[in-house]
This record gives C-alpha cells, sequence and structure tokens, in this order.
C-alpha cells in the first residue's frame, strides 16, 4: 500500500456491524458481558475502547510496529513511557528536546528515582560520552525545536544497539508520513498528535508505537494501571485526522519550501533554519532518513524589536504556541516556548530574540509570502 492510501485504508476503518464507513464514536464506559468475565473483547473503557482501538490500530500500521497506544496528551504519552524504567535508571536525552519533555524529565521523573543527561544528539560522540553504567534508554527528538537540529536515527540505533539502550524517538515533527523510525531500528516512536496527527488544532492527545511483544505487554499494562487513555471523542478525531495527514503534509512542505526560498534572499533576514536548505547542518542525514523536510521554519531578524514588529503586523499567522495545524502559527521562542531558559544559554544555542518560529499552514503560499514580506518590510 501507497502511503496516501495508507492514511485511508490502514488499521481499523469503519463498522462491520452497521457498515458505516466512519468508524463509530463508542462512547461508553462499559461493555455488557455475557456471562461472568465473559466479554466481547472489551469489559471497561480504561482497558480499551472500540474507537480508541481503531486508532491505535491505524497508528501502528502507519508507524509499521507492532501495538499502539492512545494517551490523553502528548506528555501524557511521555509520562507512560518514562514509568517502563525504574528507580535507578538513567536515560540519556536530546539537549533540546520539547521544553514540557525537559520539564518533566528535571521535576516529575527525577522525583522517581530516574535520572537523565542532556547533551546534543546531533553529535554522536556526545551521546557516547554521557551513557552510564545505569543508562536503560536515549531518547531523541529529530528534528528538533526551534532550530530544526537532526539526529542521526540509525547511528543512534547502533549506538543503543551495542549498549542495549531502548531507543526512543519522538516523531512529532515529522509524523509517520515522512519519518518511520521504527524501520531505523527505534523501539519505542511516539507523538504529540496535538500537532500534525490531529491537524486542526482542535484535540490534545498522545500516540505511541512500539516494535516488539514485551514493550506492547508493558505499555499496555502501564496505559490500563495509571489510566492517562484518550477518549473516545478525541480518538474519532485524531482518526479523522490521519485521513488527510498525507495531502496536508505535502502541502505544508510545498508552502514551507516556497517560504523558505523567500526568506533566505531577504535582506532584513539574517538566518534561515530549515533542514531542507543544503547549507543546514542536518540536511544530508534529513535528506536520507525522511522523505521530507516538514513545515517549520525558524528565522532570525536580528533583534526582539524586529521580530515584535514582524508579529504585529502579520495577518495570516496567529500568534501562538503549537504547531502542526492547518492555519499558519507565529512564535518567538526565545519569548515564549523557551523562555524559561536563561537568556545567555539561550544566546549560546542560537535562540536570539529575534527568532521567529513558524509552523507554516495550507493557506495560499501567495498570501503567506505576501503578508511576511509586509510585515518584514513594513
Ligand atoms: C507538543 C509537543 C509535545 C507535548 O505534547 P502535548 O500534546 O502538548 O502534551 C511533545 N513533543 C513535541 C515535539 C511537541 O511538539
Amino acid at each position: 500500500m501507497k502511503k496516501k492510501t495508507q492514511m485511508i485504508h490502514a488499521g481499523i476503518t469503519g463498522d462491520e456491524q452497521t457498515g458505516a464507513v466512519s468508524v463509530p464514536i463508542y462512547q461508553t464506559s462499559t461493555y455488557q458481558q455475557d456471562g461472568a468475565g465473559q466479554h466481547r473483547g472489551y469489559e471497561y473503557s480504561r482497558t480499551g475502547n472500540p474507537t480508541r482501538h481503531a486508532l491505535e490500530e491505524t497508528i501502528t500500521a502507519l508507524e509499521h510496529g507492532q501495538a499502539g497506544f492512545a494517551f490523553a496528551s502528548g506528555m501524557a504519552a511521555i509520562t507512560s513511557v518514562m514509568t517502563l524504567f525504574n528507580s535507578g535508571d538513567h536515560v540519556v536525552m536530546t539537549d533540546d528536546v520539547y521544553g514540557g519533555t525537559f520539564r518533566l524529565m528535571n521535576h516529575v521523573i527525577n522525583r522517581l528515582g530516574i535520572e537523565s543527561t542532556f547533551i546534543d544528539s546531533s553529535d554522536p560522540a556526545q551521546v557516547k560520552e554521557a551513557i552510564q553504567d545505569n543508562t536503560v534508554a536515549l531518547y531523541i527528538e529529530t528534528p528538533t525545536n526551534p532550530l530544526l537540529k537532526i539526529t542521526d536515527i540509525a547511528e543512534m540505533e547502533e549506538i543503543a544497539r551495542e549498549h542495549e539502550l531502548t531507543l526512543i524517538v519522538d516523531n512529532t515533527f515529522n509524523t509517520p508520513y515522512f519519518q518511520h523510525p521504527l524501520e531505523l531500528g527505534a523501539d519505542i516512536v511516539l507523538h504529540s498528535a496535538t500537532k500534525y496527527i490531529g491537524g486542526h488544532s482542535d484535540v490534545v492527545g498522545g500516540l505511541v508505537v512500539v516494535n516488539n511483544e514485551t514493550l506492547a505487554k508493558d505499555l499496555h499494562f502501564i496505559q490500563n494501571s495509571s489510566g492517562a487513555i484518550l477518549g473516545p471523542q478525541d480518538s474519532w478525531l485524531l482518526l479523522r485526522g490521519i485521513k488527510t495527514l498525507g495531502l496536508r503534509m505535502e502541502a505544508h512542505e510545498n508552502n514551507t519550501q516556497r517560504i523558505v526560498h523567500f526568506l533566505n534572499q531577504h535582506p532584513k533576514v539574517t538566518n534561515v533554519y530549515y533542514p531542507g536548505l543544503s547549507d543546514h547542518s542536518g540536511h544530508e542525514i534529513a535528506q536520507r532518513q525522511a522523505s521530507g523536510f516538514g513545515g517549520m521554519i525558524s528565522f532570525d531578524v536580528g533583534s526582539g524589536e524586529n521580530a515584535d514588529h514582524v508579529l504585529a503586523n502579520v495577518k495570516y499567522f496567529t500568534l501562538a504556541e503549537s504547531l502542526g495545524a492547518v492555519e499558519s502559527l507565529i512564535s518567538i521562542p526565545a519569548r515564549m516556548t523557551h523562555a524559561s531558559i536563561p537568556k545567555d544559554r539561550r544566546e549560546a544555542l542560537g535562540i536570539t530574540d529575534g527568532l521567529i518560529r513558524i509552523s507554516v499552514g495550507i493557506e495560499d503560499a501567495d498570501d503567506l509570502i505576501d503578508d511576511l514580506r509586509q510585515a518584514i518590510e513594513n
């Protein structure tokens, strides 16, 4: 099955009983049993729900995995994955992971006795150096936010195999339409489905897919025990979002390439970060391990004042956190998503006051470019 067909036909679609083409929303907490302990596959909706199950089967197929799990948010998914580990364990992580992941590890998971070390995973030497005797997992995000740094997944797999680490990849930015971490050797792939998979700024959810039976059993046990499940309505919204994921990702990327081209030759733009640019540090790896470069761009307009000016004057870019939706969004990482990082550390990372991040939507590219032009020039 080709990718676009998969988005429509993979996993579970429709309803066998009625012939409904769309998976029904099974808004139920419990299920009648035919006799004590004799159920028809479902007994209680924390444990399993047919709408959630359809979504879990679909994401499993899209990620080429063994089993999938839907959670109440991306963070609930990541938290559940972290509880696979035990007190005394250590995790090596990409240093510019999603801010919420950083907070989770440093303020919640650490209290359970699971430690983490953050390194630049685009440099394999730093990864190797961070591995300790008690390291059990390597957690990477690629591309990252906001500078879109790229980590070589296959190279991480080699390191993980040598040290018997569980390799976890946050695939939120590229989605299974562009990147298949499990194929490249990852053990677990996860998503904030709030972003591209949902795609319409109307649902918060998280998805995890694993590549073997043991992880499947363990994660199902955790999902059922701790209960951070996605409800049936939200599961249905994600199923609906996935139908157009292929179309949307192509539209995001086409628009993004045109905007990158415009920004890259604009005299008032000092730096453009996009893995599709041949001078981007991770360009070759991105080209090798993904079939697209995605819809996120960061660019520098030189100062916080200039950035403010652009934000105040754009019409089609909504000032908001989040990303991956049909509508274009704009933000200033230094004052929004990355405000908690001290200024000198931010500057060292390249997250300057003048850095603007855009999540390119699927509006007409001409309108988006005209909008950015007038906001930058006026
Ligand atoms: C948003 C995001 C998360 C967290 O997901 P929520 O759905 O907001 O809980 C995790 N990783 C990445 C890369 C994200 O962009």
